[in-house]
């Protein structure tokens, strides 16, 4: 066979043909470098070829033998088999045809089930292989042998892809380029890529198909984080940032604006923005901490810096709502100062609209709080240091976005309360800078949470009632409007921290622990809707009392009147769907009941959590398992158990994968296919630390043992290269 490079067409390889190429490039496989990175999905333990003698009933096993006889009636056939150790009998019974070059004297690989007949080994129904006489030398390894399975589809099915494989590994040296420096193979103990391809098909060992696998999976995690550390360094090597000033009498200005001393938390993070913002290059920074934690007043600090400086800020929330509540915020704050903020409303009118945008433009206005949509759509800034967007838990695409403004690139800060596990932050944040908030400030009330099923319903609300009515308020959440599940939400995450599991004196009386009692397993959970709750309710155990129903199909007008009446206390409790995620802030509200908790991702019920524990009352969440199959009540445990977020989004990675947390495909960066997010962290962490010092060290990647990373790069990313856009 002539030899094959990568880039042959696959039809050249021996056994394939055009018919067979057609139906392999189905599978993406098209040339020999196609087919050799596409790698077994599994293994299967086979027996691997014997000596007949060694033949022992009921094992899968391979044989290789001389025919020493044929005989049977069409369709029916009968084959001796001699290997010099023992004769082995062959039986078909039901050949479509007769094989043809089965002969007498040829040689002969069967495998199947090994019977006893007579006191002989015999296979019914083998595969067999016919060969010359003289193939009979060519031995394979002997003993049980770990068999790649390929995902197949109905054209190709994973044996033709695993023949073909052995016969391009059969060839000797593969078409594999050397992707790695050696510096790294060595550093790492990883093998040379083309053993670890051929390995990875054709393993001897679970060790060596491991050893394989890892040697692959880095090889993935540090192409990915070079990629985002050489992005990361163009990015601050092309632009320029507006460089700001901080004197200690600003600081102490700006510190006079907040009627508390920071935490240590919120001190660290102000010192890593501040450290950007002085500097001549953009900052570009994620500020993760749990709901309450104080990442506002973080913003507020970077704003007053880029205010005092001369230059103007824009704080970008996801919502309308949440867009008000941050203004009404910075506008507690900043009474009595100078400083010029506006509130960015949708419903201003077309002169009131005009005026403000003409202010902004010309530099008459400080701080710009509004939706990412008015911003981004609108607005031309007169000199725009600081750009802070709060993505809340809508976390997909991390884009920069675009700003019409005279001054240099801003400065970019991204908040958000979702909890990114840090192995998955490293991944696909890899490029941006990260800032965790990890203490909530003193003084807050502690969580209790509870996970329940189903019959103990009329006992929680009974129970709520009676809190209710000694003054405290509650959210009930219900995931669904009407019984329609099209509304059916996913999985995003905000954050809090104060919960807690032992039981405190005002622990309630249900709901041990996330165990479902066996007698509580029966009945299915049907699809209790926000209005139908929100009716048993008032006309059962909470009768009588002033409860509010809130719904994302409501006006925005009712929406606003109702939970206003709920902040000011008119209410004793909302039910509502999801839309409570979405900044209300209400400090009294202590109790949060969750239906269908068992529908939410825990990143979710972690955020749904934050909505109470925001005042120094103990509160309560009660995460109601409609399943009842004890399985939803297991995975919800965790809530009772822990009150991290990071713990939480990573049990909620495990669960459900990191398209659930971010959508799939959301964030541009490449599908992994050997390394997985989950458990190769500390792969994960190396290929880092090697990608950041190589691209210090060689960002052009010129280096003669630097010469594979590029064209692997591109192989990898292509156009997605692009795609990362945090720059
Ligand atoms: P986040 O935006 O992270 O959800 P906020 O900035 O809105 O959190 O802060 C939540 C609450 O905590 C606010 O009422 C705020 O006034 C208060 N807060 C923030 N920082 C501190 C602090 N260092 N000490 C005391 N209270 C604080
Ligand atoms: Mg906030």
């Amino acid at each position: 066979m002539s030899l094959l490079r990568a880039d042959s067409p696959i039809q050249y390889v021996k056994g394939v043909g055009p018919q067979r190429a057609t139906a392999l490039a189905s599978l993406g496989i098209r040339t020999v470098g196609d087919l050799l990175e596409y790698f077994p999905f599994r293994y299967e333990l086979e027996a691997g070829e014997l000596d007949i003698a060694d033949l022992t009933e009921g094992m899968h096993a391979t044989v290789r033998g001389q025919v020493t006889s044929l005989g049977g009636r069409f369709p029916t056939l009968r084959a001796e088999i001699d290997d010099g150790t023992g004769i082995c009998v062959l039986r078909w019974f039901r050949l479509p045809f007769r094989p043809p070059n089965l002969t007498r004297g040829v040689a002969v690989v069967a495998s199947g089930r090994v019977e006893l007949y007579d006191g002989r080994p015999q296979i019914v129904q083998p595969r067999i292989q016919v060969f010359p006489p003289d193939a009979l030398v060519l031995r394979r390894a002997r003993g049980p042998q770990l068999v790649g399975v390929y995902r197949s589809n109905a054209e190709v099915k994973s044996s033709l892809i695993r023949r073909i494989v052995q016969t391009v590994l059969a060839q000797g040296r593969l078409p594999v380029e050397e992707v790695l420096p050696t510096s790294l193979l060595r550093r790492r103990s990883l093998m040379p890529r083309e053993q670890a391809v051929r390995q990875m098909h054709s393993p001897t060992s679970e060790a060596e198909r491991e050893q394989a696998r890892r040697r692959l999976a880095y090889e993935e995690l540090f192409l990915m984080e070079l990629a985002l550390a050489l992005r990361r360094r163009r990015r601050l090597a092309l632009q320029a940032g507006p460089k700001l000033h901080c004197t200690p009498e600003i600081d102490r200005r700006i510190r006079a604006r907040f009627p508390f001393a920071l935490t240590p938390s919120q001190e660290e993070v102000i010192r890593e923005i501040v450290a950007d913002m002085t500097s001549s290059r953009p900052m570009t920074r994620l500020l993760q901490g749990d709901v309450g934690s104080g990442k506002t007043v973080v913003a507020l600090y970077a704003c007053l810096l880029a205010v005092a400086n001369g230059q103007q800020a824009a704080i970008m929330a996801p919502t309308e709502i949440l867009a008000q509540q941050h203004y009404h915020n910075i506008d507690r704050y900043l009474a009595g100062s100078r400083v010029r903020h506006v509130l960015l409303r949708g419903g201003l009118s077309a002169a009131q609209r005009a005026e403000t945008l003409a202010a902004i433009e010309r530099g008459e206005v400080d701080l710009v709080v509004g939706t990412q949509a008015l911003i981004q759509r609108d607005v031309a800034f007169h000199q725009l240091a600081l750009v802070i967007v709060d993505e809340q838990h809508k976390f997909g695409v991390l884009q920069r976005h675009r700003f019409r403004t005279k001054g240099p690139m801003p400065h970019y800060l991204v908040m958000t309360a979702t909890p990114i596990p840090r192995t998955l932050a490293m991944t696909v944040f890899g490029d941006l800078d990260i800032s965790i908030i990890r203490q909530s400030p003193p003084g807050r009330g502690r969580i209790i949470t509870r996970v329940v099923t189903l019959p103990q319903w009329e006992t929680v609300m009974m129970y709520v009632r009676r809190r209710l009515e000694a003054g405290e308020q509650a959210y009930v959440v219900c995931p669904l409007i009407g019984a329609d599940d099209s509304n059916r939400q996913r999985g995003r995450a905000r954050n809090r921290s104060q919960t807690g599991s032992e039981d405190a004196p005002d622990a309630p009386p249900f709901g041990e622990d996330a165990e479902p009692a066996p007698h509580q397993r029966k009945g299915r959970g049907n699809l209790t809707s926000v209005i139908e709750t929100y009716r048993r309710l008032v006309n059962g155990p909470w009768r009588g009392l002033n409860v509010g129903l809130l719904h994302g199909g409501l006006p925005a007008a009712e929406k606003e009147a109702l939970v206003s009446a709920f902040a000011a206390g008119r209410l004793h409790a909302v039910v509502a769907t999801t839309v409570v995620e979405v900044g209300v802030d209400v400090p009294n509200a202590t109790i949060m009941v969750v239906e269908h908790a068992d529908r939410y991702g825990l990143s979710q019920l972690h955020q749904l959590r934050g909505r109470v524990g925001r005042g120094h009352k103990n509160s309560l969440c009660v995460l109601i398992a409609h399943d009842q199959s004890g399985r939803a009540a297991k995975r919800l445990a965790i809530m009772a158990k822990t009150a991290d977020g990071f713990r939480i989004a990573e049990a909620d990675l495990r669960q459900r994968g990191p398209g659930q947390l971010f959508g799939t495909r959301q964030h541009g960066l490449p599908e992994l296919r050997v390394a997985s997010i989950l458990d190769d962290f500390s792969l994960l962490d190396a290929a880092r630390a090697d990608a950041l010092e190589l691209a210090a060290r060689d960002p052009e990647l010129a280096a003669p043992e630097h010469r594979g990373l590029l064209p692997a790069l591109r192989r990898m990313f292509g156009e997605k290269l692009a795609l990362i856009d945090a720059a």
